[in-house]
Parts: structure tokens; sequence; C-alpha cells
């Protein structure tokens, strides 16, 4: 039998007719030693022209709306991707998220996978087909509704394609060739990581590293999926493997810079943190905006503060909802995190280190957060690229 293998493109590899053509011949050439279930991203800045469009006809699009609209950027890619292929006489299908049986709850804009019943995809392979799903989407079976996973859920889309087909490997293939020390846009000297664990990759896409969705590997630990980070083109190049283990003992050592771009800080009248908190989740169901991610709380009895971040519409709706509100208001500056992911986080070493590069810069942290494995600054979003290049020598 041929290995099972799912490949996820992501948008910027398949953002002309022309680099889908290529993605389709490197797939119609795998394929001869593979079974291929290959997920697919929505072109280019599909996703991101399907928001403003909605933004220019509403000032709060329904989340269910959302929803049927953004899924139709995967569709296109999908629809073309089989139709390159079948150029290419490499018999293919695409299905959509729920022809594909990826079954959600009934949250709208950032569903969980909560079952996959994929036979269709299952017949097709059957008969040596390559299965083009498209990726970030799924359906409830409780309300019959579309629903998408949240921005880049696509890589969530080929995990649990590739925990369900127990598949021999999930590849992830992206521009970006693997998973790097910091990102090689800010820092010239970013090296590309062979090989990472689930914890650390985990630690990683918390702290803000675009190059997976979060939840795509904590599904992959989960479930145990063998993951796989590389170039979509057929350059050769390492890229990155996610593996359970590492050969190593215990170290003091700084691993990757990562960081949240845009943080928010909320200062709420209500000083009651979980009254305060449903409120303010409330508030931005009334508004259609998805809750974004709770980074921090600050609770002493004259104030509470949260500091939350999330993907850019996100971000700019809620500052938009806030500007005149009577109970939240939020903090004048933009912040971003930086975190230096690590082992031995335990020990103040590493700290230490990350507090003596931004002294010396005369670089000013407002907080210092730490989880098992990350020292976290939170600083003004103006000085986040000169704090990233400067912590790199950490690394
Ligand atoms: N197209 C969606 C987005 O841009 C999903 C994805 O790319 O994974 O967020
Ligand atoms: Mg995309």
């Amino acid at each position: 039998m041929k290995p099972l293998i799912v490949q996820k493109y992501g948008g910027a590899t398949l953002a002309d007719p022309e680099k889908i053509r290529s993605v389709a011949a490197r797939v119609a050439n795998q394929s001869k030693e593979n079974s291929l279930i290959v997920v697919v991203s929505a072109m280019g800045k599909t996703t991101n022209s399907l928001i403003d469009l909605a933004n220019q006809v509403s000032s709060h699009p329904q989340r269910r709306e959302m929803d049927m609209l953004l899924t139709v950027g995967e569709r296109i890619s999908m629809s073309l991707m089989s139709m390159a292929l079948n150029d290419l006489g490499c018999p293919a299908i695409s299905f959509t998220g729920s022809q594909a049986g990826i079954f959600t709850d009934d949250s709208h804009v950032n569903a969980f996978i909560k079952d996959v019943k994929p036979f269709r995809v299952e017949e097709s392979l059957k008969t040596d087909k390559v299965v083009i799903l498209a990726g970030f989407q799924g359906v409830s079976p409780a309300t019959k509704e579309i629903t998408t996973l949240g921005r880049g859920g696509s890589d969530t889309s080929a995990v649990a394609m590739a925990a369900s087909f127990n598949a021999d490997r999930c590849e992830i293939l992206k521009d970006v060739p693997a998973v790097f020390t910091a990102d090689p846009n800010i820092v010239k000297s970013a090296r590309p990581l062979q090989e990472l664990n689930y914890d650390q990759l985990m630690e990683m896409t918390f702290w803000g590293a675009k190059v997976l969705h979060y939840r795509s590997v904590e599904l992959a630990k989960l479930r145990n999926v063998t993951l796989y980070i590389g170039p979509a083109s057929n350059k050769t190049s390492d890229g990155t493997l996610v593996k359970k283990g590492l050969n190593m003992f215990e170290s003091c050592k700084a691993l990757s810079l990562n960081s949240h771009e845009m943080v928010l800080g909320i200062l709420s009248k209500e000083k009651n943190p979980a009254k305060a908190l449903k409120e303010l989740q409330t508030l931005f169901d009334q508004k259609q905006i998805a809750f974004p991610q709770l980074l921090h709380c600050e609770m002493n009895a004259d104030k509470l503060e949260m500091l939350l971040t999330g993907p850019q519409e996100i971000v700019q709706a809620i500052k938009k909802e806030l500007q005149n509100h009577p109970q939240f208001s939020l903090l004048p500056t933009d912040f971003s995190t930086v975190t230096v992911t690590c082992t031995g986080a335990t020990s103040p070493e590493i700290t230490q280190q990350v507090l003596n590069v931004l002294a010396d810069r005369q670089l000013h942290s407002h907080k210092l957060m730490m989880s098992a494995m990350s020292v976290t600054v939170l600083v003004e979003a103006p000085i986040r690229k000169q704090v990233i290049e400067s912590l790199h020598q950490l690394i």
C-alpha cells in the first residue's frame, strides 16, 4: 500500500494561476508514490479582501454570513487545484469541509472540530484520486450551518484529516521553508530549526508564531500526528520536523523568538474579574466580534486591566467598539509581546539575559510574563522590531 500523506499548501504558495499550476505539477508527481489528501488555503490575500468587502457593506457583519463569505476563498483554490491536476492527467476531486465530513461545534468564525467522518474522501482515495480539500471550514451537525475555524485554520483542517486517516505524516508547505529562530523578515540572521517537539511549537504558536495555527499543533500532539513544515517548491531544503521527544538532557537554552504584534489593553470599571470578562464576552457577542486571545489580567482593588490579542480585523473591531464605551476603555498605547521560547525557564538565567539585553539597549518593557517554556516581555508596539532584533543575540 502507498503511504498516505496529507499536504497543506498555504495561501502564498497558491497566490496566482501560475503558482497553482506549479503546485499541481508537484502534487501530480508525488501522487505516483503516495496517496494524497491536499488541503488548500485561499489564494494569496483573498481572505483579507473578503473581510474588507464585508466591512464595506456592513458595520457589524454577522458571523454566520462571514463564514458563508470566507469559505468561498478556499472553494476557489480547491476547484482550481483540481482542474489543474486533471489537466496534467492526474485524477483529482475537490471537497468542501462539509462534504469531507469535518464536523464542528456550532460557533461561527472560530469553530472547533468535534469529529471527522470523511466517507467521500475515503471512497475517492480508494479509486486512486488525489483529494483536494478546502481548508479552514466545516459544518455544524447541530445547526447544519457552515462554519470556519479561525484565521489560519487550514493547518488545523490538515492535522484533523491526518489524525482521522492515521496518515504517515502531515506536511505544512509554505513559502517560508521552515520554522525559523525568528521572523526572517525582521531578523536577517534568523536560522531554520531542523527539529522541534510539540511542546516547543505549541509555546511558539501560542505566543504569536504565525508559522502554524496554534490549534493545529495542539491537535497534532493530542493525536500523535507527525508534522513537517517545509517549502512548497521543489527546492531541496530540510524544513522542520516536529517530533515527540528530542535527543537531549536538561539545558538552559533560548530557542526562538515570537511576537504578538498587536496587544490591546482594556481597562474595566467593573472590578470583579469574572463579571468583567462575562460582560466583555456579551458585548463582543452582540457586536458579532469573535473573542480574542486573553494573555494577561491584572486585578487589584482600584484597577482591572486585561491584555488581549487577535487577528488585525478583530483588534480593529474591538478598538472601534470601545472608543466611547461606558464600561470599558482602551489603554492609550498599543502594545506587543516578544517571547523567548526556551528550555530551563525555571532557572533565572534566561530571564536575566533578556533583562540585560533590554537594559543595554535602553528598551523599556512594561511586564514580564513567565510560562513553562518561555519568557515574555510586554513592550510598546513601536519598539517591537528593535526588541526582536536585539534579543535574537541570545539564540
Ligand atoms: N484563508 C484563511 C485565512 O487566511 C485560512 C487559512 O489560510 O488557513 O486565515
Ligand atoms: Mg489564508
